[in-house]
């Protein structure tokens, strides 16, 4: 789950990280009070949305000379009048893709004086299997830039578990960074308190670009993307009242209702598959023939019939998909169940692409007989590779 700038500095802030001032709003009236409630001269507006490059980003609606996403305004009537533009707009950036996304809050916060732009992220480097702090003196532009054509800017400092953030850890990363006087002793104080957010919150991805040295030689965090592990969401309900359901995918969403893994993807060949593993497999041999599949759902090991028919209803509502997969090994899940939820979910919606179905496993004989005594027009495969071939085929004729 990814939550907004504005919030991931409130959790940051919590743990004492320095922030600017800001206020959140979600309509234009709102602009000019919480302006006032800055300390000025300089104010910035910042589009909330679950999408980086917003400064370099562009306004679909406002043509090519306005301004960005991010604005910096020298006076309240300034902020107030961006605000008015900005919102309800849609803004298109490297990470939003063409269709853009819109802008439904903004950020007022209070301008900075920055005399340096440096990136900080904390991840799990699972090279090494532990979390590290990703640093570079290069922050502010874009980090896949420097990391493509000037790597050695960028440096890995990887963190002990039993130890946390050692003082040999301070100094690699103070180093790395160039920071020295204030700035390093205000480095020594944040980077245990990132780590700790990061650990205790169960984050998956903690990215400050652009972490600033400011004129009067402080640190500041000028900008927060935060990712969480949805598996140790259940663990914080407080980040998860943070959760804004309109920057995700909505078929992602109806997913969550029934506890699948979906992910949704760019192909068009809609795959339902019983455990990670074997929609990881699925997924590499339908790009194996030549065709992308359009999701990555896993229906878990104990599905209910329930469960099945909300999982390819969602596969079906798709626009994208133009045939389906069901690849299922029945271990624990139970075949007959996976065909009475295909056939219930058909019998709702109805079936308007080919559909390849490939059972195996527990009540296999079971399952097939459903499938084949309910009248679906359905292509059955022995195994995952005819599967596979069967299903790119039907979708290349179709
Ligand atoms: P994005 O990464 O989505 O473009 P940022 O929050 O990093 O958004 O803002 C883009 C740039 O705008 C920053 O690199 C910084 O130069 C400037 N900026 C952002 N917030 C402030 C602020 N509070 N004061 C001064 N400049 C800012
Ligand atoms: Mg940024």
């Amino acid at each position: 789950m990814n939550i907004h700038e504005y919030q991931a500095k409130q959790v940051l802030k919590s743990y004492g990280a320095p922030v600017a001032e800001g206020v959140a709003i979600m309509s234009a009236d709102e602009a000019e009070k919480a302006a006032k409630s800055l300390p000025g001269p300089l104010y910035v507006v910042k589009s909330q949305i679950h999408a980086g490059g917003r400064g370099k980003g562009k306004f679909k609606e406002l043509g090519p000379d306005a301004k960005g996403g991010v604005r910096l305004a020298k006076s309240i009537e300034d902020a107030a009048a961006d605000a008015k533009e900005m919102l309800g707009h849609t803004l298109v950036t490297k990470q939003t893709g063409p269709e853009g996304k819109q802008v439904g809050r903004l950020y007022i916060e209070d301008g900075a004086d920055i005399a340096r732009e440096l990136y900080l992220s904390i991840l799990v480097d699972r090279t090494v299997g532990r979390v590290a702090f990703v640093v570079s003196t290069e922050g502010g532009m874009d980090i896949e830039t420097v990391a493509e054509e000037t790597p050695d800017k960028i440096v890995t400092v990887a963190i002990d578990p039993d130890k946390g953030v050692t003082a040999d850890d301070v100094k690699a990363l103070n180093a790395a960074l160039k920071l020295e006087d204030e700035a390093a002793k205000d480095g020594e104080a944040l980077f245990p308190i990132l780590y700790k957010a990061f650990t205790e919150k169960d984050m998956s991805l903690l990215e400050i670009n652009p972490l600033i040295v400011m004129e009067n030689g402080r640190l500041r965090v000028l900008d927060a993307k935060v990712s969480f592990d949805n598996n140790a969401l259940f663990r914080h309900p407080d980040i998860v009242e943070l959760r804004d359901t309109t920057e995700e995918d909505a078929k992602e969403i109806e997913a969550s209702k029934y506890d699948l893994a979906y992910v949704a993807l760019d192909g068009n060949i809609g795959c339902m598959v019983n455990g990670a593993g074997l929609a990881m497999a699925t997924m590499d041999i339908i790009k194996l023939y030549g065709a992308e599949p359009a999701n990555f759902l896993d229906v878990g090991g104990g599905a209910s019939k329930e469960k099945v028919t909300a999982a390819f209803k969602i596969i079906t509502a798709d626009p994208n998909v133009k045939g389906i997969l069901v690849n299922i090994f029945g271990g624990i899940m139970r075949c007959d169940v996976i065909a009475e939820g295909v056939v219930a979910a058909v019998k709702e919606v109805g079936l308007k692409v080919p559909l390849v179905v490939r059972l195996e496993g527990t009540n296999v004989e079971l399952g097939k007989k459903i499938i084949n005594e309910s009248g679906l027009n359905v292509i059955a495969a022995d195994d995952l590779d005819d599967a596979a071939k069967k299903i790119v085929k039907a979708v290349s004729e179709g």
